[in-house]
């Protein structure tokens, strides 16, 4: 069979891996093809805001992967979907555009990371997107990244933001502008009520591009290696395995899970792991997999007297409304309003906790259907202690790999769980709520204990879905990137997602990665006008 040469092979088309294949091929004389497991991202709920609820269902759109029993969740297997199509899980996200706090990017150059200042980064953020509002200091207004308010919201939201005021909260029209905390709407990825994935923002323009190559349905079993280089990757497509070249880089954007995955099976990792499941170390790099950290996420839920909330809406009504005219609650991401709030356990002036409003009852990521008419409060935790890992467990590419979060290891993140609740309840007890309020489901009236809170943490507490770290950037022993990304001790490869992050960010992670994505694709072309902060000051003396 031919073997197929290109300059550059991405895996993975999803938050990153779409920034960078548009990126390169602006470009001509640079050859990209892209890989990804999943196919075509057609489906309609993808591209209706509101679909997002049943996307948790589609199992050939999602990885749906399940942790290792959490021993602190009381033995759980948590629920992690992924997205497994163009787009990747910014296909499946609930699309709310949050950057978190510039302190997060200031830690990560304090770490040692060159470049990746907030002053660094800001510039990244803004040619990422075209603000609605318009452009600004902390905004831009030409690039690809769709940012817009949202086009429907539910009354109770409204509510939401009063009691908040009422509890004393601030509002907050951006937490993207130069102050975080505070609550209000969360503005959205969409474009005209419609989802605005990185597939539809990046890798939809670039698609009529020659020196594109897109292979859908394509799984990357391993990068090839000639020594210490990278050489190209062996994947699987239609019945058979086949090879591409890569003449410059192989460039790994399939996430948090997969890229430590894809190492590891490369022979690139932890030489214990490697060795168990029967791959021959070829590069020793213990970090690999490690550093896994997650928003770890806890809901109270109230029962509604009124049928104000999203529970019994017509489907049909919904959907032929959006299909029309682009309008009403299918426009809407459900988790419509939030905010960011500097607890009394912070240890910084930075929000510790982070909540979404879903006027909606929310079981179980919508697994599980509660009978009558809610609203429930998500509450995580923004920077928590505990570490997990990623670990391959077979030398098979197809089986997925142990996720163990190692949520609430440490000690002191419960506390914020607890914190978390405590603020919750405080606000969907305020006045504003009062005629709609009815019984409290979760926790439940009679769940006020320490003892009985953390029983209620441990088994209910989930994901929202923030795993980053797995390859992390820096230069210690456990780094698995230095500040440019490349693989530490390897040459042509490297690793562009949320995986490289070394600490999680203060809120969602869907613009930070396409941030990553950016600066990455700027860094690999080389391109002038984006220099660090450090050099513009350089440049300026
Ligand atoms: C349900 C859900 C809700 C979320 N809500 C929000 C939100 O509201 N706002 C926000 O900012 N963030 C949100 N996030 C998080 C955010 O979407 C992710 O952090 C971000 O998309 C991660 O980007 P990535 O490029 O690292 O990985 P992904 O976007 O997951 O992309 C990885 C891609 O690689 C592909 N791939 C993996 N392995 C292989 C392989 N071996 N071969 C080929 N291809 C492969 C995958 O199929 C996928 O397309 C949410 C995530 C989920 C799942």
């Amino acid at each position: 069979m031919d073997v197929k040469e290109y300059d550059y092979i991405v895996v993975g088309a999803g938050s990153a891996g779409c920034v960078l294949a548009n990126r390169l091929t602006e470009d001509p004389s640079i050859s990209v093809l892209l890989l990804e497991a999943g196919g075509r991202d057609w489906h309609p709920f993808i591209h209706m805001p509101a679909g997002l609820a049943k996307l948790v269902n589609i199992k050939w759109l999602n990885w749906g992967y399940e942790t290792e029993p959490e021993p602190e969740l009381d033995s759980r297997r948590l629920y992690w979907p992924r997205g497994k199509v163009l787009g990747g899980s910014s296909s499946i996200n609930a699309m709310c555009y949050a950057r978190g706090h510039r302190a997060d990017y200031d830690h990560w150059a304090d770490l040692g990371n060159h470049g990746w200042s907030y002053a660094d980064v800001l510039p990244f953020f803004v040619k990422a997107e075209n603000q609605e509002r318009g452009a600004s200091d902390y905004h831009g207004s030409d690039g690809p990244l769709n940012v817009q308010d949202l086009l429907h919201h539910n009354p109770l939201s409204d509510v939401f933001l009063q009691a908040a005021q009422e509890c004393g909260y601030t509002a907050n029209d951006d937490f993207n502008g130069p102050t975080q905390r505070g609550f209000g709407y969360y503005q959205v990825t969409q474009k005209g009520g419609a989802r605005w994935s990185t597939a539809a923002g990046y890798l939809n323009p670039a698609r009529p591009r020659p020196n594109l190559t897109i292979a859908t349905k394509a799984l990357t079993h391993r990068v090839l290696l000639e020594g210490q280089q990278a050489v190209g990757v062996e994947f699987f497509k239609g019945r058979y395995l086949q090879t591409a070249r890569a003449r410059c880089e192989v460039l790994l954007s399939a996430g948090a899970i997969n890229s430590p995955q894809l190492l590891m099976l490369s022979g690139i990792g932890p030489g214990q792991v490697l060795s168990r499941c029967g791959v021959r170390v070829n590069h020793e790099l213990p970090g690999v997999g490690r550093n896994l950290q997650d928003h770890l996420d806890i809901c109270t839920l109230y029962r509604s007297k009124t049928d104000i909330t999203y529970d019994r809406t017509n489907d049909l009504a919904v959907g032929l409304k959006y299909m029309l005219f682009h309008r009403g609650v299918g426009t809407s991401n459900i988790a419509e309003s939030g905010g960011f709030v500097v607890s009394d356990l912070a240890e910084d002036d930075r929000p510790d906790l982070q909540f979404h409003f879903v006027p909606a009852m929310l079981d179980d990521h919508g697994r599980n259907r509660l009978a009558g008419a809610g609203f429930t409060l998500h509450c995580c935790a923004l920077r928590p202690d505990s570490r997990g890992s990623i670990e391959i467990v077979s030398q098979d590419p197809k089986k997925y790999p142990a996720i163990q979060a190692n949520y609430l290891s440490a000690p002191q993140d419960m506390d914020l769980m607890i914190e978390g609740i405590r603020l919750s309840r405080k606000i969907l007890g305020a006045k504003a709520f009062d005629e709609y309020r009815a019984d409290e489901i979760f926790p439940g009236a009679d769940v006020t204990s320490r003892s009985d809170l953390e029983a209620f943490v441990r088994r209910k507490a989930e994901t929202i879905y923030h795993p980053v770290g797995t390859c992390k950037m820096g230069s210690d022993d456990m780094a698995v990137v230095d500040s440019e990304l490349k693989v530490h001790g390897i040459e042509g490869l490297r690793v562009i997602d949320a995986s490289v992050m070394p600490t999680l960010v203060s809120g969602n992670t869907n613009a930070p990665t396409v941030m990553i994505a950016e600066r990455a694709s700027a860094l690999i072309r080389n391109i002038a006008g984006y220099r660090t902060s450090q050099e513009r000051t350089d440049a300026a003396a």
